[in-house]
């Protein structure tokens, strides 16, 4: 298992750039920790490998938390996205797997305790098409040959066909496409091979088509997987508004369960090798925007964009929101309905159905009651009147 154990350490090194199912950090935390911050499966039998390998601590969509070996099967590619440390043009040795190989490889890090769950994606060999079908014969392995009933999260490769989106949802918990770019004006400036429309949007035009019209008890385990997407944040010139209206899109439309925000970092010996890093706060602004139109019923045009076209850097987009329009005309907590409950800062889904739910016993009075139901009262006081009146203190806090 050597030589498995050092192609997969080579990977690792490049694993950062690809998010999976990371929790958004704040950017106080070193670059890269969402990847590589792991917790010790204190009942793995080779502790020292997890610190060498690409493992991380990921929150799947039910919020258990497992160890996933995210890797890929060759670091070969023939593109030359103008961001990748894979492009072909970059010197550097190349690692592949066969699909046997990375099946059996992953099984043994699973027996040892090491992993639970994996994220496999895919340098571009041979087409889209033929590098599909290598990352479809290692999920068929692992499900058919080994009976392995955890997480997989497969990449769909650009140009994939449709039938090969619906098999990789038959042995996928998750599947996911990087659009890299929010629409095709932007991609020519990052990846100017891959075509946005035929290549990349359309695989995931599929997966949805494919859980609307057949039935989930095709899927794994009865059900169809769940799909996500990523942008690369900064190595153009998008704004926050084209990421943020294509987000939408895909979450509204496509039913995309998650947005991910991958900020650009330069690589060395690639064409954007000098262009600055961005600042890792326009990626959790980008998030929390994205959670707020995923979650809390906002439109992009409700967002704060400032006239570029992109978000302050230095206020949650929600407080920005509630400074502009609630300052002045608060919230009654007593009768906000749900939707306006999500709009105030502090509330979210979980504390807005408590309040609705508590106050059908009795009016919530003060600060207290409002504690009670999870909310972050003192995030909320600004913005609400408690039985007509606006709660002490309150504008100490601006
Ligand atoms: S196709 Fe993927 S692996 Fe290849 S250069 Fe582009 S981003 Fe990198």
């Amino acid at each position: 298992m050597d030589d498995e154990i050092r192609k997969l350490k080579n990977f690792s090194q490049f694993m950062a750039v690809e998010t999976a199912e990371e929790k958004a950090l704040l950017p106080s935390g070193p670059r890269g920790q969402s990847c590589t911050f792991l917790q010790k499966n204190v009942e793995a039998t080779d502790i020292s490998l997890q610190d060498e390998l690409p493992i991380h601590m990921a929150a799947l969509p039910n919020g258990k938390r497992v160890a996933m070996l995210k890797t890929m099967l060759t670091s070969a590619c023939e593109r030359n996205c103008y961001y990748c440390a894979f492009r072909s043009k970059r010197d550097f040795q190349r690692q592949t797997f066969k699909p046997d190989e990375m099946a059996r490889t992953f099984m043994q890090l699973y027996q040892k305790k090491l992993v639970e769950g994996i994220f496999l994606s895919s340098g571009m060999a041979g087409g889209g098409v033929r590098t599909q079908d290598r990352l479809l014969a290692t999920a068929e392995i692992l499900r058919v040959r080994y009976n392995f009933k955890g997480y997989i999260h497969l990449k769909l490769m650009p140009g994939s066909e449709r039938e090969q989106v619906k098999q990789a949802m038959r042995f996928s918990d998750r599947v996911s496409v990087n659009l890299e770019a929010p629409n095709n004006r932007v991609l020519t400036s990052l990846a100017p091979e891959k075509r946005f429309m035929e290549e990349l949007l359309q695989p995931l035009r599929w997966v949805e088509d494919v859980r609307k019209n057949e039935s989930p008890s095709q899927g794994w385990n009865g059900h169809w997987s769940s799909s996500t997407t990523q942008f690369v944040v900064g190595g153009a010139d998008e704004n926050d508004v084209e990421l943020l209206a294509t987000s939408s899109y895909l979450m509204r439309k496509l039913k995309l369960s998650r947005v991910y925000f991958s900020g650009f970092n330069p690589v060395s010996d690639t064409p954007l090798q000098d262009h600055p890093a961005l600042n890792p706060w326009r990626e959790h602004r980008l998030y929390q925007a994205s959670f707020l139109l995923r979650d809390y019923g906002f439109d992009p045009e409700d967002l704060p964009f400032e006239k570029a076209g992109f978000l302050p850097l230095d206020t949650d987009p929600k407080l920005a929101w509630a400074r502009a329009n609630l300052s002045d005309t608060p919230l009654e907590i007593n009768r906000a309905d749900y939707q306006q409950l999500l709009r105030i800062p502090g509330i979210g889904p979980v504390s807005a159905r408590r309040i609705i739910s508590a106050r059908i016993r009795h009016p919530l009075h003060g600060i207290e009651d409002l504690k009670n139901t999870g909310a972050v009262a003192s995030r909320a006081a600004p913005f609400i009147l408690m039985q007509g009146k606006r709660c002490p203190g309150q504008l100490s806090l601006f």
